[in-house]
């Protein structure tokens, strides 16, 4: 496994594997690597003869009072962990190396960012669809792998790939969860232990929500209004969204199956988010 820094070797390694004719799979992170990532990585090696994750804690897609200082960078811990799951280059660029000097360009989506997680972190999306526009010409991969965890990132990535011409496969992949339900995130490292018991109330929420739908409720009003009485009991809670949407991510009135039940929600200082698609195969 080779760990890159600079994007002209980068370019030079993928122009060699091209050359070779081989298929190239991406997973962009931004470290911390968990099960979840792992996941994303062992679809790539599936899929493609040679494998690239990204590592880049993206100062563009944090806010100024978010948590882009104290996120987590373990990047021995990770390059062991790709290497042990077959990876074969880590793109780990600097800040200096991939934002350019006074940058007047950037890349953003209109409508389906303004819902969930783009209402509530101004400028997130258009950080997160300009750097993976930049892994994108830099990488050229065939495939790249996102996780259904951050739904409205995929979704938003699929249309920016779509309308920007890339001709790159989006490949969404299944939430990887703890033993409890909770879903796998680079930021449960930030919680304390009472903290870490009571995180488990997204993914019973979501079940909650599941078990309405099931029992015939279909009017959103209804399930949110159910699970945030619920969230509301867990101490340290503090809800920051639970929204049911379409796959445009615009808020439903009625339930349909495709429909997508995503929460946020801060476990002490920490922000959670989960989600669940409606119809589709319950995986907690
Ligand atoms: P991140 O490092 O948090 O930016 O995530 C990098 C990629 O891993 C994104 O496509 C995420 O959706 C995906 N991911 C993060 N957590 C999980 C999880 N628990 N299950 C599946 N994919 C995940």
């Amino acid at each position: 496994m080779e760990i890159i820094e600079s994007i002209s070797e980068a370019r030079t390694i993928i122009r060699r594997i091209k050359n070779q004719n081989k298929t190239i799979g991406l997973v962009p992170t931004m470290g911390a690597l968990h099960e979840g990532h792992i996941s994303l990585i062992k679809e790539s090696k599936k899929e493609n003869d040679y494998t690239v994750i990204s590592i880049f804690v993206n100062p563009l897609q944090f806010g100024p009072n978010e948590d882009f200082k104290k996120y987590p960078r373990p990047l021995d811990k990770d390059c062991k962990l790709a290497q042990a799951s077959g990876t074969d280059l880590v793109f780990t660029p600097s800040a200096d190396e991939i934002l350019t000097d006074n940058p007047l360009t950037f890349v953003d989506i209109n409508e389906l960012g303004e819902n969930l997680c783009g209402a509530k972190r101004p400028g997130h999306f258009r950080g997160v669809c300009t750097i993976v526009t930049k892994l994108f010409n830099i990488i050229m991969p065939d495939n790249a792998y996102f996780g259904k965890k951050d739904i409205q990132q995929l979704q938003i990535i699929k249309k920016m790939t779509n309308d920007l011409n890339f001709d790159i496969r989006i490949v969404p992949c299944p939430i990887i969860r703890e033993k409890d339900g909770l879903a796998m995130s680079s930021r449960n490292n930030y919680l304390s232990e009472e903290e870490r018991k009571n995180a488990v109330i997204l993914s019973i929420a979501l079940k909650k929500g599941i078990e309405l739908f099931e029992k015939k409720e279909t009017f959103s009003e209804m399930i949110i209004k159910e699970l945030k009485n619920m969230i509301k009991t867990v101490k340290n809670a503090d809800i920051d969204y639970v929204k049911i949407v379409d796959e445009k991510m615009k808020d439903v009135k009625i339930i349909n199956k495709g429909n997508i039940l995503a929460l946020a929600v801060y476990i002490g200082k920490t922000r959670l988010i989960d989600n669940h698609i409606f119809g589709e195969k319950v995986c907690f």
